[in-house]
C-alpha cells in the first residue's frame, strides 16, 4: 500500500505511452510507465510489426512464384507457418529486447501491472497508489466487433489471425479497410482464397476515390474476391467451417471469418469517467494540446478520436512530454499525418483527397495530375502497376499526394515533407530525383504539375 510521486504517470506502455515516456525522461521529468502486458503494446507484438513480417513472407512467395518471368528458376514449394511465425517473432523478440533494453537505461520506472484510476492525478496498480503532477492516459485499443456478431471458434480477429500455425485454404474477411485488406494479401500471396465482405461501397474507403478503384483492380487481377456494398447478416460455424450470410441474401462458405471492422478505444473500466475525464463513443475527449477535460490529465494514441497509428502515438507522446515540460510545442496537424496500407500493392497517402479538396476549396480551384507508373523505370522492372496523384491549390501549395503500386509506401517520407512544408510544385520540380527509382514518379509527377513533364503526356 505504498504511495509514489513522479512528475508524470503514463498508463499504457504502448507506442503513445512509451514515447512519452522516453521523451519526459529526456526533458528530465520524474517518470513512472505502467503497463499490464508487454512494453511495446499493440504496434510492437500484435500489429505493425508482426504483420509485417508477414508480409515479407508473402512478398518472397509471391516473388518466388513468379521467380521465371524474369528468367530465374525457382519452385514454390510450399509456406512453413511455424517458420514464418518463427522468422516474425524472432524480429518481435528483437525490438522488444531492444525497447526494453531502451527503456531501462533511462530514469524511467516500469511499473508491471494493470492500473486504474482512483483520484484525478492518482492510479493505483496491485494497491501501491502512484500520483504524477500530471497524467498520461495510453491504454490503446481492441479488435471490435459488430452486434451479435462472437469472437469465438472460427471467428477471430487480427489476435487470433496472427497465431495461426497453418495457412487457411478459404477466408472470409469482414471489413475492406487497412487491417483487412492487409491479411487479404498476406492470406492470397500464401494460397488462400480469399473473400473480402466490405459494406461501404469501395476497398479501402478512407482513401482516395481513384486509389480505392485502383486497389480494387489490383485486388481482382490478384483473384482476392470481394464484395462492397453489402452488408453482413450472419455467420454460422459447424467443426469444419463458417457459413457466412448477407443482408442480400447471399452466402459464402470457408474455413475462418476474420472480422477486421475496426478498432475500439480501451478505456472502459480504468476509473476514467468515475474521475472526471470525458469519454464519448469510448475515445477520450480531448483539447488540441491533448489535454483531457481535467487538467493535467492527457491523453495520447488510439483512445483519441483519429488515425489510429502508431506514428501518430508516437508523436502525441512527444507532444504532451514536451507540454508538461512547458516547452510549448506546435500543435500536431491531423491531415499532416502519413498513411500506409502495407498490402500488394502498397497505398500511401498524405493531405486531403480529391474529393475533400474540392469540398474545401472549390473543383476550380483545385489541379489534379496522375502520373501513371507504366512511365517509370523501376516500377517495369519490379512489374507493378499504381500511381502518384498530387492535389494542389490553384497557384498554391499541393495540400494532397495519394500513391498506389509494390513499395510505395517508401516514397510516403518525401511526400510527407512536401505537404507539411506546403511545398508548391515548381519548387519539388526543381529538386533532383535519382534514375531510376520509384522515388522519381514523385518528381515526374511534380514536373507534371509544374507544367514541364518529362517522361509524360501531360
Ligand atoms: C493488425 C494491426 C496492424 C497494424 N499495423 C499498423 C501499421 O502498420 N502502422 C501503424 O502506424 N499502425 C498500425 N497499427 C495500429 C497501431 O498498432 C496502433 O495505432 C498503436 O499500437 C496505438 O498505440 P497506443 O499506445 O495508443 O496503444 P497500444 O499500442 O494498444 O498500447 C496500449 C498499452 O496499454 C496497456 N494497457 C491498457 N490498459 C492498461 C491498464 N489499465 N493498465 C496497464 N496497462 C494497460 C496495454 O497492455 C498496451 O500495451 C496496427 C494495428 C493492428 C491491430
Amino acid at each position: 500500500m505504498a504511495e509514489h510521486n513522479f512528475d508524470v504517470v503514463i498508463l499504457g506502455g504502448g507506442s503513445g505511452g512509451y514515447a512519452a515516456a522516453l521523451r519526459s525522461a529526456q526533458l528530465g521529468l520524474s517518470v513512472a510507465l505502467i503497463e499490464r502486458d508487454k512494453l511495446g503494446g499493440t504496434c510492437l507484438h500484435r500489429g505493425c510489426i508482426p504483420t509485417k513480417a508477414l508480409l515479407h513472407s508473402a512478398e518472397v512467395a509471391d516473388v518466388t512464384r513468379e521467380a521465371a518471368s524474369v528468367g530465374v528458376q525457382a519452385t514454390l514449394l510450399g509456406v512453413d507457418m511455424p517458420a514464418v511465425n518463427k522468422y516474425r517473432d524472432g524480429i518481435v523478440d528483437r525490438l522488444f529486447k531492444g525497447l526494453t533494453g531502451l527503456v531501462a537505461s533511462k530514469p524511467i520506472t516500469v511499473v508491471a501491472g494493470e492500473g486504474r484510476m482512483v483520484g484525478q492525478k492518482s492510479i493505483s496498480v496491485n494497491g501501491d497508489t502512484y500520483t504524477g503532477k500530471n497524467l498520461v492516459l495510453a491504454t490503446g485499443s481492441y479488435s471490435k466487433t459488430l452486434p451479435g456478431l462472437e469472437i469465438a471458434g472460427r471467428v477471430i480477429t487480427s489476435e487470433q489471425a496472427l497465431q495461426l500455425d497453418f495457412v487457411p485454404n478459404k477466408v472470409i474477411i469482414l471489413g475492406g479497410g487497412v487491417i483487412g485488406v492487409e491479411f487479404a494479401s498476406i492470406w492470397k500471396s500464401f494460397g488462400t482464397d480469399v473473400t473480402i465482405i466490405e459494406g461501404l461501397p469501395t476497398l479501402v474507403p478512407n482513401e482516395d476515390a481513384s486509389v480505392s478503384k485502383a486497389m480494387e483492380r489490383a485486388y481482382r487481377k490478384r483473384g482476392i474476391n470481394f464484395k462492397t456494398g453489402v452488408r453482413f447478416q450472419g455467420v454460422q460455424q459447424s467443426a469444419t467451417g463458417v457459413i457466412v450470410s448477407l443482408e442480400n441474401g447471399e452466402q459464402f462458405d470457408a474455413e475462418l471469418l476474420l472480422v477486421a471492422v475496426g478498432r475500439g478505444a480501451n478505456t472502459a473500466g480504468f476509473g476514467y469517467e468515475e474521475n472526471g475525464i470525458t469519454i464519448d463513443r469510448g475515445y477520450v475527449i480531448t483539447n488540441d494540446r491533448l489535454q483531457t477535460s481535467v487538467p493535467g490529465v492527457f491523453a495520447a494514441g488510439d483512445i483519441v478520436p483519429g488515425l489510429q497509428l502508431a506514428h501518430r502515438g508516437f508523436q502525441q507522446g512527444i507532444f504532451i512530454a514536451e507540454e508538461i515540460a512547458g516547452l510549448k510545442p506546435a500543435t500536431i496537424d491531423e491531415l499532416g499525418i502519413p498513411k500506409v496500407t502495407y498490402s500488394e500493392p502498397e497505398i500511401a497517402s498524405v493531405g486531403l483527397t480529391e474529393a475533400k479538396a474540392a469540398e474545401i476549396h472549390g473543383q476550380d480551384n483545385i489541379s489534379v495530375y496522375e502520373y501513371n507508373l507504366g512511365g517509370n523505370g523501376k516500377s517495369q522492372i519490379l512489374g507493378t502497376a499504381g500511381f502518384v496523384k498530387l492535389i494542389r491549390k490553384n497557384n498554391g501549395p499541393i495540400i494532397g499526394i495519394h500513391m498506389i503500386g509494390s513499395r510505395v509506401g517508401e516514397q510516403i517520407g518525401e511526400a510527407q515533407l512536401i505537404v507539411n512544408w506546403e511545398a508548391f510544385p515548381e519548387e519539388v520540380a526543381s529538386l533532383v530525383h535519382a534514375h531510376p527509382t520509384m522515388n522519381e514518379a514523385l518528381g515526374e509527377a511534380h514536373l507534371a504539375l509544374a507544367g514541364k513533364p518529362l517522361h509524360a503526356h501531360a
